[in-house]
């Protein structure tokens, strides 16, 4: 998809395994490439496409997680 952003190797992203095919949605990057351990507050969603599968869904903020990037 146009405008996407492209994960590289070495970096840091929030991550969230898709519902549908349980491959990781990169939500967007950690610029702080691992060091902070907080995470996004509250009760909000974040409304994610899956790259994989194109299943679009809402998550929640508490199931992300930093992943670096092989
Ligand atoms: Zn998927």
């Amino acid at each position: 998809m146009d405008g996407q952003p492209e994960p590289r190797s070495g970096e840091w992203w929030y991550t969230v395994r898709c519902d549908r095919c349980s491959r990781n949605i990169h939500a967007y990057r950690d610029t702080s490439d691992g060091d902070r351990v907080a995470r996004p507050e509250g009760p909000g969603e974040l409304s994610l496409t899956c790259a994989s599968c194109g299943h679009r869904a809402g998550y929640p903020a508490t199931k992300l997680r930093t992943q670096r990037i092989d």
